[in-house]
């Protein structure tokens, strides 16, 4: 199928909608990886033609979410609003050469000829008043009425492809309408700046979600009638909710960028997205460079993929926990100073290396060390009650006055707390709960010895002396 020989180009182009959509998302990694597995070239195009919904916000919510998955296109991004020109020109040299031609019916007419179609059973159509033939004679030029162009789409045969996802798809050219190419201001329509793009851009391979799976045989055929090679086609299919319908807000978040703010690391959403819809054996995870080297469209899902949001968590957790202790602190200061806290105070880096085995995202992450970073609320009046008897006051006590004397790292606070253990004969609970209530303030931390040694020995005797 794809030869080394054959340069690849793929392309994503979205069109701006406010967001960078996880369906989006996922078709622009999947572009991403197979130019890269086969050593080619990605290319990022805005389809920003529809000038309402194109804000430069909503242009820049593409960027950021791209940026964000570190998926950074070889080329573009390029913008169809820089190529109006381009499209006017393709138009005029398809009306000289006759592939197109100018319709002067109006809306009614049009809306009338489908409703004929339609009463007679058939697909409603445009029924060909205005396209020429030879020894035809049209009617005569409406004045003061712009026309549209018209593609002059074959009438016989059919148009197929081998799609890269679905395997053979056909449509019978009788289907395919002549389609509106211009409009009466001469601005080109959706589909005709997708073709005129695809063929100035020599992209080879076009993987899409399936919702533009009709779409093709209209490109494939302008194509073919500008003489343009064609490229090949894979359609992916949507992604789904866990209620098995089409992924929206309804099932939560659909933006790529709020699970940046939810704490999301990029590399869990891209081996997340990769496996959504493409498989390597079992593998569940993988890095970039696993994907890349193993990427090929013969993995690529033919059935709808589900969103799962626990599987998400639990890759999320595995690149959590394997991420550098230093490069996640980084990533968790701004979180932890977002809820108040300071990240500056304690070592956070020693923080984030005690917490990150048991957290599923930043969020949980910058949650937990606030313990460490964030001001101390002593514990509240029933907790001191429950948990500092007399007894465990004593051991306390006695453990404060050893600590003051104890080299200030784990190993030795493990050991002077068994030491304490033993005195007073007591079992770990006994004294870890209490020692925990007085200085973190709650009676559930992560191991005690290791949060001592976070918070410190002027800390930890600070709020030992007033028991
Ligand atoms: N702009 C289209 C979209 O956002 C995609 C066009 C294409 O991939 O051909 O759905």
């Amino acid at each position: 199928m794809t030869s080394a020989s054959t340069p690849v180009r793929t392309r994503f182009a979205p069109s701006p909608t406010g967001f960078l959509h996880l369906g989006g998302a996922r078709t622009a990694l999947f572009s991403w990886a197979f130019a890269r597995h086969f050593g080619g070239t990605f290319i990022l195009r805005v389809e920003d033609t529809d000038l309402e919904r194109s804000t430069p916000e909503a242009v820049q919510a593409i960027l950021d979410g791209m940026n964000w998955l570190g998926l950074t296109p070889d080329e573009g991004p390029f913008y169809q609003m820089q190529h109006m020109e381009r499209y006017r020109a393709v138009v005029a040299s398809m009306l000289a050469a006759g592939t197109a031609y100018h319709c002067y019916s109006s809306n009614e007419e049009v809306e009338a000829m489908r409703d004929l179609a339609r009463s007679k059973g058939a697909k409603p159509r445009y029924d060909g008043t205005w396209r020429p033939e030879p020894g035809k004679v049209l009617p005569p030029v409406p004045a003061d009425r712009k026309p549209v162009v018209r593609f002059k789409s074959p009438q016989d045969g059919a148009t197929a492809w081998v799609d890269l996802v679905k395997g053979p798809i056909s449509f019978e050219n009788t289907e395919l309408d002549d389609l509106v190419i211009a409009r009466p201001d001469g601005t080109p329509t959706y589909n005709f700046c997708v073709v005129v793009d695809d063929w100035d851009m020599r992209i080879t391979h076009v993987l899409r979600g399936d919702d533009h799976v009709n779409n093709t045989p209209r490109q494939i055929t302008i194509l073919r009638a500008l003489g343009a090679p064609v490229p090949e086609y894979g359609h992916v299919p949507m992604i789904l909710g866990p209620d098995g319908e089409k992924l929206s807000k309804r099932h939560g978040a659909v933006s790529v960028m709020e699970y940046d703010r939810d704490g999301y690391l990029p590399e869990a959403m891209i081996n997340y997205l990769a496996r959504l819809g493409w498989s390597h054996g079992n593998d569940e995870l993988f890095s970039r460079a696993q994907l890349v080297e193993w990427f090929d469209p013969q993995h690529l899902s033919k059935s709808a993929a589900q969103w799962d949001p626990k599987k998400l968590n639990w890759v999320n957790a595995h690149y959590i926990k394997q991420s550098d202790d230093h490069a996640l602190a980084q990533a968790v200061a701004p979180r932890i100073t977002a809820r108040g806290g300071n990240p500056a105070q304690g070592d956070l880096t020693a923080v984030v290396k005690l917490l990150k085995d048991r957290a599923e995202t930043l969020e949980q992450l910058a949650d937990g060390a606030m313990l460490f970073c964030g001001p101390f609320t002593p514990a509240a009046d029933d907790l001191i009650a429950q948990h500092l008897t007399e007894t465990a006051r004593n051991a306390l006590r006695d453990f404060a006055i050893q600590a003051a004397q104890t080299p200030w790292n784990r190993e030795a606070l493990a050991a002077l707390i068994k030491t304490v253990l033993a005195t007073h004969t007591l079992k770990m609970p006994q004294l870890a709960i209490p020692l925990r209530v007085v200085v973190a303030g709650t009676a559930q931390t992560p191991a005690v010895d290791a949060v001592l040694e976070i918070l410190g020995k002027e800390t930890v005797l600070a709020r030992l002396a007033n028991i």
